[in-house]
């Protein structure tokens, strides 16, 4: 496998513009011969295709939902960060980028970070063209909070419910390109497995969820942005359908797959209520803005949260961290959270898995009407699902699984090491290292699907003008009898135990030793169960109804499966990152307040896993990261 990450030469604030000054263009009459594939209409997947059409590509693009705007990015809560420094509290370019690099925890590609926080700017200015209702102030000007890890406010939000608008800002932008007839929409599909002809990604194969028909569809290039892998953990923050399949069956056709160990664990979560659950609720981490997180200073303390007088109160992460106090990274929050409950400080009872969010102090100095302002759509979630109100009553929360880090290794321009495939979104492996900060998904989504993308795919496609493949070539005709064959094996097996049950199995053992914290032997166990999970699920699987029709078993069974095989790669990959890093935490590797301890020295890598072959142990291959800009240091927040 080759890696070649194409960084451009030159000083990292003049790279990508120098980038752009060289790379090839496919000239505008020429773009409507093209043929672009997009999976996904999530933020990446619906800002690249409403783009590239636009751009006068002819734009092909799926999603298994039944609307584009049913995307999983719908869910997104608390904002979406840029630089603009509209506060005028001292943001720039480089804060940004230095923010991003340091809560990473230095395991990210400087380049593309600094990129990123350039790119931070156009969006809010493209996001605000769309009519993107963006909270303002009194005067008019956009509206910025704070989210963790940093020191200035530079977070744009609407409410609790930016991923919405901006989601439906992308969404106008591909039905105007469908209405132009640029775009082809395809809904209800979910994309099998993809085809390679000639080393070169030229299509996919995909079922038709209502009809059960697989068929192939070929293109120039594909792009990916398929979202990220969290429910491989069974209960997290994710939609319910969100999976790894598209990025695991490119893996299998020799798509690079990074640090697929790096998984962020959000720490302020509706708690796990029962067996019974398959989802998590997430509650924004903006409400750490004027939320102070708190638990009891004696453990066993049954009183009711607000009869709990200031004093008997254990402000842990005010006190641990004076200078970013509640607005500590997510994964500095969440350790602390795990780190009380193992002492037995969690509410509700010993060993409770839960801490408060206390809103007492700013409902008190705002008022209730601020703060339904800001907060309000969250509140009422929380009320509707609890049947408390936190304007009476504290939240409780708890750390859960909720966007992940690793994905399909991409060089510079966004292509895999599977010419011609991207992968773009939460699906990459992304510019956030091994922590990334709150409102910095959406930021990388969009400056992946607004502003990279169109403007480097002319590189690749410039080149295979006119070089035509047809989906009735023997590859694709070969790709589509694998995919039924796949299918007709797990509808054959026959056995007692629903995908639903399998999967749930699945969760628990990555969940206790892939999850917050990780040991070697923990690691070890884990690999030798999920072994034997893949055994039960190929041979106790069950499948009711046939395939040829809506069959959400069948759909469930084939996600589990890939989820499965990654969970093994995860295991691996943790076992392998012998240092703690960002949201890694490998517990031989730990200060005695639980602080992580980075091995620059052997790991400051990017690790790239390639797949040999069922049965085969994965390859493991590094792309070294360069600090040019700023050396790593010891992250403190403190
Ligand atoms: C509750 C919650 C709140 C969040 N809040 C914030 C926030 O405030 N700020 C922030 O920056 N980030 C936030 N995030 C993270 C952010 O929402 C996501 O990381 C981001 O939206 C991912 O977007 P995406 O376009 O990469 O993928 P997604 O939105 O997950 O979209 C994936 C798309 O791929 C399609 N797809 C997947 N597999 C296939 C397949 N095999 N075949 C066909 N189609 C397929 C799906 O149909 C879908 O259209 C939040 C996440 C959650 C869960």
């Amino acid at each position: 496998m080759e890696l070649n990450a194409g960084i451009p030469e030159g000083p990292v604030d003049e790279k990508w513009e120098r980038h752009l000054e060289h790379i090839k263009l496919v000239g505008p009459n020429n773009r409507p011969k093209y043929d672009v594939i997009v999976v996904g209409t999530g933020l990446a997947g619906a800002s690249a295709a409403a783009s590239l059409a636009a751009q006068g590509y002819n734009v092909t693009s799926f999603c298994f939902q039944d609307t584009p705007r049913r995307a999983h990015s719908i869910a997104a809560q608390g904002g979406i960060n840029a630089a603009k420094n509209y506060r005028d509290d001292g943001d720039t370019v480089y804060r940004l980028f230095y923010d991003t690099q340091k809560g990473g925890d230095f395991r990210s590609r400087e380049a593309n970070v600094y990129r990123l926080s350039q790119l931070s700017r156009n969006i809010i200015d493209q996001a605000t063209a769309q009519g993107v209702p963006f909270a303002r102030e009194y005067g008019g000007m956009l509206a910025n909070r704070s989210f963790g890890g940093v020191l200035v406010s530079r977070t744009f939000y609407c409410r609790g419910q930016t991923g919405q608008q901006l989601l439906l800002g992308a969404y106008q932008g591909m039905q105007q390109q469908i209405n132009d007839g640029r775009l082809k929409m395809n809904h209800r599909c979910e994309l099998q497995d993809i085809v390679v002809v000639d080393g070169r990604c030229r299509g996919i194969v995909v079922r038709d969820l209502v009809t059960g028909e697989i068929r192939s569809h070929s293109a120039d290039a594909v792009v990916l942005a398929t979202g990220g892998y969290g429910n491989v953990y069974f209960k997290s923050t994710n939609a319910i359908n969100c999976n790894v399949t598209a990025a695991w069956r490119a893996h299998r056709r020799g798509a690079g797959m990074a640090n697929p160990c790096y998984v962020q664990i959000h720490p302020t979560c509706i708690p796990v209520s029962g067996n019974f659950q398959c989802k998590l609720t997430l509650m924004s981490e903006s409400l750490r803005n004027d939320g102070r997180v708190w638990v009891p200073k004696e453990k066993n303390d049954t009183r009711p949260p607000e009869q709990i007088p200031e004093q008997d109160r254990y402000y842990y992460l005010e006190e641990r961290y004076p200078s970013f106090g509640n607005l500590v990274p997510r994964d500095v929050a969440s350790r602390n959270a795990k780190i009380v409950c193992d002492d037995g400080f969690g509410v509700d009872g010993e060993g409770s898995r839960a801490v408060y969010l206390d809103f007492k102090d700013a409902l008190a100095r705002e008022g209730h009407q601020v703060i339904s302002e800001r907060y309000g759509n969250l509140f009422q979630m929380y009320t509707d699902i609890t049947g408390k109100s936190p304007y009476q009553v504290p939240f409780r929360i708890y750390p859960a699984v909720h966007y992940v880090m690793g994905g399909l290794w991409v060089d510079y321009n966004l292509m895999t090491n599977i010419p011609g495939l991207y992968a773009v979104g939460e699906c990459n492996f992304s510019d956030h290292g091994a922590n990334r900060l709150g409102a910095s998904s959406m930021m990388q989504c969009l400056a992946d699907g607004y502003f990279v993308l169109p403007q480097t795919i002319g590189d690749y496609l410039h080149d295979i003008y006119q070089d035509k493949v047809s989906s009735d070539q023997p590859e694709f005709k070969a790709v589509e009898q694998q995919v039924q064959e796949r299918i007709d094996r797990l509808m054959g097996i026959g056995g007692k135990q629903t995908p639903l049950a399998l999967h749930r199995k699945l969760g628990e053992v990555v969940w206790e030793h892939c999850g917050m914290a990780r040991n070697a032997e923990g690691l070890r166990k884990a690999i030798g169960d999920i072994a034997d999970i893949r055994e039960e699920f190929w041979n106790d699987l069950l499948i009711p109804g046939g395939d040829k029709g809506v069959n959400q078993s069948l759909e469930r069974a084939g996600r589990v499966s890939d989820f499965i095989d990654l969970a093994d790669l995860m295991c691996r990959d943790a076992l392998d990152r012998d240092e703690s890093c960002g949201c890694h935490l490998r517990e031989e590797h730990q200060t005695k307040e639980g602080e992580v301890i980075r091995n620059d020295e052997k790991f400051a890598n990017v690790s790239v896993w390639e797949h040999k072959g069922d049965g085969e142990p994965h390859e493991k291959h590094e792309e070294p990261i360069d600090f040019e800009v700023l050396q790593p240091m010891t992250r403190s927040y403190k």
